[in-house]
Formats: C-alpha cells, sequence, structure tokens
C-alpha cells in the first residue's frame, strides 16, 4: 500500500498523450529557485511546460551552497552541450522566486528555531539563514548573494520576484543583472 497510488494512476493517464522532450537548452532560458512549498508550483504559476525551465527549490527558495553548485553545474553543462546556440553573451537568467506566508518564516523566532535545532539536530545558524520572514528583503540577499558568488557563470544573469500566496501573482523585486566582474 502506497499513498502514490493514485498519484500513478494519474501519471498513467499523463503518459497515454506523452510526447519525449530531447535535452536542449531550456525554451525560457530560465532556471527557477523557489521554495518548496506544496502551495506554489512553478509549472502553474509560471505556466512552464516540460523543457522550459529547470526548478531548484528547497526551504525558503533559499541561495544556498548547493543551490549556487546546481547552478554552475548547469551553466557548464549548457556551455559544453549547446556553447554555439543561442545569444552569444547570455545562458540563462535565474530567476530567486520567494513568496508570503512562508513555513520558514517562523524560524525569525529565537525560542521556535531553538525548539526546531534540538529536535532535527540542524544548526541553529543554518535555521537563521533559511527563514523566509520578509520575501523582498531575503529574495534582495540572495540575488546579492548568487551575483557576488565566484562560481556563477559571467554568462548568467540573475533577477528576484516575490510570489504572493494571497493573490497568485508574482511581482519583480529585483530586475535581471549580469555579475558586476562581467562589466569589466
Ligand atoms: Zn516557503
Amino acid at each position: 500500500m502506497t499513498r502514490m497510488t493514485p498519484l500513478l494512476e494519474r501519471n498513467e493517464q499523463f503518459a497515454e498523450t506523452y510526447t519525449p522532450v530531447a535535452l536542449g537548452l531550456p525554451t525560457a532560458q530560465v532556471i527557477v529557485v523557489t521554495c518548496l512549498d506544496h502551495r506554489i508550483d512553478p509549472a502553474m504559476v509560471l505556466g512552464l511546460q516540460l523543457g522550459d525551465a529547470p526548478v531548484i527549490r528547497n526551504a525558503g527558495g533559499r541561495v544556498t551552497q548547493a543551490v549556487i553548485d546546481d547552478i554552475a553545474y548547469l551553466a557548464f553543462l549548457a556551455e559544453q552541450l549547446f556553447g554555439t546556440e543561442g545569444a552569444p553573451d547570455t545562458l540563462f537568467e535565474v530567476a530567486v522566486i520567494h513568496h508570503t506566508q512562508c513555513g520558514t518564516s517562523f524560524l525569525a523566532d529565537a525560542g521556535y528555531r531553538h525548539r526546531a535545532a534540538e529536535a532535527t539536530g540542524l544548526s541553529e545558524a543554518a535555521l537563521e539563514a533559511s527563514a523566509v520572514a520578509d520575501p523582498h528583503a531575503t529574495v534582495r540577499a540572495d540575488v546579492e548573494l548568487l551575483l557576488t558568488s565566484p562560481s556563477l557563470s559571467p554568462k548568467v544573469s540573475v533577477s528576484g520576484h516575490v510570489y504572493d500566496i494571497a493573490t497568485g501573482r508574482v511581482t519583480i523585486t529585483v530586475d535581471a543583472r549580469y555579475p558586476e566582474r562581467s562589466r569589466g
């Protein structure tokens, strides 16, 4: 018995009309970084189709070292496989999307954070770093973090956005920018 049974039935329906997508550059030329919250599905919220955009998700949609590593590898892969395709100076834009009512916002409270650290074995510092209490502030900080990371390809731009759970609307907080060093 698995709770996947009804979902696998839905998958069966999906597979009936499925057409495979060949490995190529993501059609939207965007990588989405967002929260794992089940009320946000980038495919639905942004109308993404298969092959449109890689999506990286974690608690809060925070830019962690793991996220930076994934983006660095995706940039390398895209250059290796498709370096001659598309615009010569750009690979893709990383869109960091934080959201209102994030479950990580509780972690901004020291007492809650302490209890969470004791229960999970995670460090209080790590938990504090994943908190999204003000999504506009954290998305700004994470765009900055990514833009100043030495492993970010100069051909990758970064933008920041906030998804409003109440309205379903995504608004731009930080317009797309390339790392400073790429401008020489
Ligand atoms: Zn969240």
